[in-house]
């Protein structure tokens, strides 16, 4: 379902109707994804949402779709240019915005969140929003890797201007440079993957993401998914992962 939803519901908020419906499934994965910026992460959440069929909801794209408004709104307007910088966006902000599009957390082709939540303010903000919607996360894939493979990663970066796929121009590079294999967009490297930017990300995350492992380690929802290796290795470990927490809480 993933690759072809346009995710309308998600980019325009909750009133729109995605291009695919989504279908009952037999088992609707509902999962978050923390990690460092540049551990992997968004090419993890393609990988997975092409293997378990869910919706890949990323708060950093929704912004990013946004920034191409003609007229965006004052507090808009502040989010941008705190995104610019490298910071993160106000809690509030970022709520409301997940909160617009909360029909998306009770879809029953399940969800993968990434880049939300990033703060145990929005985590606590999350599991209302999730208990007002009758469900509940299945897990939380936290990515672990040491802090030199990362700024390797990241200013590797580029990413498709028109459908967001990650590449890597070493790791993980185009059949033809600069250009997208999936929808022939061009390539382009995220104002935030550059160097003054990757510094404070990294800041940022240390002091409010980090504490958010400990948030979902206290109740058992979390996974620790080392993210060395290939793509393919990296999706491998992490669904078995899945499928052993799965047998273990049925059991
Ligand atoms: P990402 O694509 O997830 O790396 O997000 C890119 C940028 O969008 C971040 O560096 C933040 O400025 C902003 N952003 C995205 N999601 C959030 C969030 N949950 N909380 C605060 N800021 C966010």
């Amino acid at each position: 379902m993933s690759e072809h939803n346009d995710r309308a519901a998600w980019f325009q908020g909750g009133e729109a109707h995605c291009s695919v419906k989504p279908e009952a499934r037999k088992r609707a994965y509902r999962l978050v994804l923390l990690g460092p910026p540049g551990v992997g992460k968004g090419t993890q959440a393609e990988l997975l949402c092409h293997k378990l069929g869910t919706c890949h909801l990323s708060t950093g794209d929704v912004f990013r779709a946004a920034a191409c408004q003609d007229h965006p709104s004052p507090a808009l307007q502040t989010a941008l240019a705190a995104m610019k910088r490298g910071d993160l966006v106000s809690d509030g902000l970022v709520v409301t915005m997940v909160e617009e599009r909360s029909v998306c957390l009770s879809c029953c082709g399940g969800f993968l969140l990434d880049g939300f939540p990033r703060t145990v303010m929005q985590a606590e903000a999350l599991d209302e929003l999730l208990d007002e919607q009758g469900v509940k996360l299945d897990a939380v894939l936290s990515y672990e890797l040491p802090l030199s493979e990362i700024v390797d990663r990241l200013s590797g970066r580029r990413t498709c201007s028109k459908c967001k796929a990650v590449y890597h121009v070493t790791a993980r590079p185009p059949q033809k440079e600069g250009v997208c294999d999936a929808c022939g967009g061009s390539l382009i490297q995220r104002e935030d993957d550059r160097p003054e930017s990757i510094r404070v990300r990294m800041k940022a995350y240390e002091e409010s993401t980090r504490p958010l492992a400990d948030y979902y380690e206290k109740d058992g929802r979390l996974i620790r998914v080392s993210a060395d290796g290939k793509p393919e290795e990296i999706l491998e470990r992490s669904i078995q992962a899945l499928e052993e927490r799965t047998v273990a809480v049925r059991s």
